[in-house]
């Protein structure tokens, strides 16, 4: 599948000036919600991603995915895995089950994110799972944004991934494109001013 023509179909794939959320600047920016919008092609990436975790021989009994952005991803993911999906949202410094949702000893889960960059919320759902007794078997994302390895993909990890390196990440495609910091951008130098995007301001 060439996941980077489906982000584009769906205009997810954004040209432009970006601020991003870890306060970088760049040209490129996946709007992952964008590709969720219409549940059929969002069951397309959902159901390769799915293979890849079977092809693997992975044993998953639920999908767990960080609110907000993980919720649509992980839900797709696990009824095409044909299993339970729950999600966790954010509280000081972590993250944590609510809504009655909850988590039993050794219960193998995956945690499941729309697009990984360094990885840090994804962490802090395996953690708050983890410390319910649950069992972290996996991490999956429709995009890898070629901070962390991917199965099959070619990047190494780079010192900013935040997963452990003994976990397997299933996503369907490396996304990897330049960033800057605000004092070394280049589209900064020319005047532009970056804009935030997923916000309105
Ligand atoms: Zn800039």
């Amino acid at each position: 599948m060439n996941v980077e023509q489906v982000y584009r179909d769906a205009n997810a794939l954004l040209d432009g000036h970006f601020l991003l959320a870890s306060g970088n600047h760049s040209r490129r920016y996946l709007q992952s919600a964008k590709v969720m919008e219409y549940p059929q092609k969002a069951a397309e990436l959902t159901d390769a991603l799915s293979t890849m975790i079977r092809e693997a021989d992975i044993e998953v009994d639920t999908v767990c995915a960080p609110a907000l952005g993980g919720v649509l991803t992980g839900y797709e993911l696990a009824r095409s895995l044909n299993v339970r999906s729950i999600f966790v949202e954010k509280k000081e410094g972590g993250m944590e089950l609510r809504r009655g949702f909850d988590i039993a000893k050794g219960e193998k889960v995956i945690i499941c994110e729309d697009i990984i960059t360094t990885g840090g919320s994804a962490l802090k759902a395996a953690k708050a799972i983890e410390a319910l007794g649950g069992e972290v078997v996996a991490f999956a994302s429709l995009a890898n944004r070629g901070f962390c390895k991917r199965v099959g993909g070619q990047s190494e990890a780079k010192p900013e991934c935040a997963l452990p390196q003994d976990i397997p990440l299933f996503s369907l495609d490396d996304f990897t494109f330049e960033m800057y910091t605000p004092e070394e951008c280049p589209m900064c130098k020319e005047g532009s001013i970056a804009i935030k995007p997923g916000s309105k301001s």
